[in-house]
């Protein structure tokens, strides 16, 4: 069984941590029992999540989205108060990553998102601010924007909402877990046919329309679920211990 400090150093450097400018801490964002045997994952640590991870007796909780967001109330306060209160009772570690989780080749949620939509990562992308989390690929054979709207619906269990906006056959394909609909416009720059992500805003729309490019909003629970899965089944095998990942539905 191996102990928190030694997990924590072999994900944080596993991800790389070190090299992202991100929103939160990312690595162990509240300290519970110094041993670990059993890790829960799950998407974001709501109440919901941390309540369940009791019941499954869990030293670890691995989520994507944790606490201590920048700009957020520093106060221990609320619903606040009551999360941290639960996982302190009951000495459990929270281990939270959320940008080096996306961008992680192998194990991030992009990299599982092309596995499941069956698509081959050819590259990477950002917005020219941060850093470059998107994925493109160019397909051999095009498809119709239908046709790829129904195999991103069939992988992730969800109907996506399409802004049909781009050309009839889509060829070049980009796509970016989450809130990611801000680099709808980095994607068009490039000459996509069509940008995938999980959330979606009023100018999503005009910003599709205006470049003459497909949007798909996947939802962004649904596109961020497969990353702390393949973290958490990885940790299990390396360390040789449990893991179980844990869906919380969100319908957004
Ligand atoms: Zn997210």
């Amino acid at each position: 069984m191996p102990g928190r400090d030694e997990l924590v150093r072999y994900c944080n450097g596993l991800l790389d941590t070190g090299s992202f400018r991100d929103y939160c801490p990312n690595g162990l964002q509240v300290e519970g029992r110094r041993n670990v045997a059993r890790i829960v994952s799950g998407v974001t640590a709501s109440q919901a999540l941390i309540e369940a991870a009791v019941e499954q007796q869990a030293d670890l909780l691995l989520v994507h989205h944790g606490y201590f967001w920048k700009g957020e109330d520093a106060c221990i306060t609320g619903i606040k108060r009551q999360r941290l209160k639960s996982l302190l009772e009951h000495g459990i570690n929270l281990l939270a990553y959320h940008l080096p989780l996306d961008a992680h080749p192998k194990l991030g949620n992009n990299a599982c998102l092309a596995r499941r939509f069956g698509l081959e990562v050819q590259g990477w992308f950002g917005d020219g601010q941060g850093p470059e989390l998107a994925c493109e690929t160019t397909l051999d054979q095009p498809v119709t924007a239908a046709q790829l709207g129904a195999q991103i619906g069939l992988a992730l269990g969800r109907e996506a909402q399409h802004i049909d906006a781009g050309p009839v056959q889509v060829r070049r394909i980009g796509w970016c877990s989450g809130a990611a609909q801000g680099y709808l416009e980095a994607a068009a720059r490039r000459g996509l046919d069509a940008f995938i992500s999980g959330e979606i805003s009023e100018p999503t729309v005009h910003i599709a329309r205006e470049y003459g490019i497909h949007y798909f909003a996947a939802g962004h629970h649904a596109s961020e679920r497969y990353g702390v899965q393949a973290l958490g089944e990885h940790l299990a095998d390396y360390f040789g211990i449990e893991h179980f990942f844990i869906d919380i539905d969100n319908p957004v």
